[in-house]
């Protein structure tokens, strides 16, 4: 069994002294088990902080255990009534190839009802992400305008065209000229800014003309800043997600920002408001019912980004930390 087992906690960027490959003895299925074979790995940005020590809203993986993550997994063996082999389950069986588990926590996957890859993509946890924070926390209103950071990602894509599904205006933030068209041709955003360019804040500017509603906050550093100035009084920032400050092993350089930050939530009436998407776990019906039909008619749109084999999981992680993905990032590491 192929399996990458976190051997280090990463001080910055994570890298193969960190998380290991390795050749491990195939698991053995007791009574009651499955042995799983894994198709998708799921590759998320919550990752980094579970590769930490510090304190926060989940438990850190153990040094030496197997990464852990969302996976797309194919039955091969069964010792359970429930399962046969040849079923799809979405699973959470880590960085691994296979994995024998107790069946409670599998959810059956038909690959009639959609692409079985949409389980943890658009119609899976980062698609709830962005439906339950934004019915919860942005509180879309017609003819408001949302503004969403890591736009062509796997959360951002999905909360910017169900913004204009609910009659809002979107505006995307993206890294590269290739990301933005990409949002505004083929996901429809109504505009598309490159948080790259040397003229960034005046284009996020020119492109959200009657100022902004909503902003979903995906990254943190300098896309926020050039926010700020531009929300409108009792805007919300439904706060998913800082992936730019992730690898930080500091405060970073300059002055305090803070009070700045503090003075635009006070003379704005701004609603600051973080969430994790598991709070909300009894919306996923609702969410389920209402964003699948979507998917399914051709209304709302998906991206994936599909990296080649578990051997290359570390550095396609890498990459979701640097910009480099361009869409939901998933490691195939079995054939489907
Ligand atoms: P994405 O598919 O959006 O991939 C991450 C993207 O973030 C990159 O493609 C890049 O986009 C951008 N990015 C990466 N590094 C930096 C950087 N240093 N500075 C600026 N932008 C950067 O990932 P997800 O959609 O899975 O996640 C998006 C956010 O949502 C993350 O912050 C994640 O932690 C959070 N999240 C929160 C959840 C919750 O329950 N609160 C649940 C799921 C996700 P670009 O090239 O366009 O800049």
């Amino acid at each position: 069994n192929q399996r990458i087992v976190l051997a280090a906690r990463p001080q910055g960027m994570p890298d193969e002294s960190h998380l290991k490959l390795e050749s491990a003895p195939m698991p053995e299925p007791a009574d009651g088990q499955v042995l799983l074979r894994t198709i998708y790995l799921s590759l998320d940005p919550y990752m980094r902080g579970r590769m930490s020590a510090a304190k926060s809203y989940a438990q850190s993986v153990e040094v030496g255990s197997v990464m852990e993550g969302g996976t797309v997994c194919e039955v091969v063996e069964s010792h359970s009534p429930d399962w046969q082999a040849g079923d799809l389950a979405l699973a959470h069986t880590g960085w691994q190839a296979y994995a024998a588990v107790n069946p409670k926590g599998l959810k059956r996957l038909n690959p009639d009802d959609a692409p079985i890859s949409t389980a943890v993509g658009v119609l899976g946890m980062p698609g709830f992400t962005a439906y339950v924070g934004m019915v919860e926390h942005g509180r879309p209103q017609k003819g408001e305008t949302v503004v969403v950071s890591a736009a062509s990602g796997a959360v951002g894509q999905v909360v910017g065209q169900l913004a204009q599904h609910w009659g809002c205006r979107a505006v995307g933030v993206a890294g590269g000229p290739d990301k933005c068209r990409f949002v505004t041709e083929s996901m429809g955003f109504d505009a598309c800014v490159d948080h790259r360019s040397p003229t960034f804040e005046q284009d996020l500017a020119a492109a959200c003309p009657n100022g902004v509603d909503i902003y979903w906050e995906n990254v943190g550093g300098k896309v926020q800043a050039a926010v700020l100035p531009l929300l409108n009084e009792f805007a919300r920032i439904p706060v998913c997600g800082l992936i730019a400050h992730y690898n930080e092993t500091g405060a970073p350089d300059g002055p305090d920002k803070l009070s700045g930050f503090m003075r635009h939530i006070l003379t704005k009436r701004l609603t600051v408001r973080g969430f994790i998407q598991f709070d909300h776990a009894d919306r996923r019906g609702e969410f389920f019912k209402t964003v699948a039909p979507l998917v399914k008619s051709g209304e709302l749109k998906y991206r994936n980004d599909v990296v080649q084999g578990l051997e290359n999981a570390v550095s396609a992680f890498q990459g979701l930390l640097t910009g480099k993905n361009f869409g939901k990032l998933l490691v195939q590491v079995g054939d489907d």
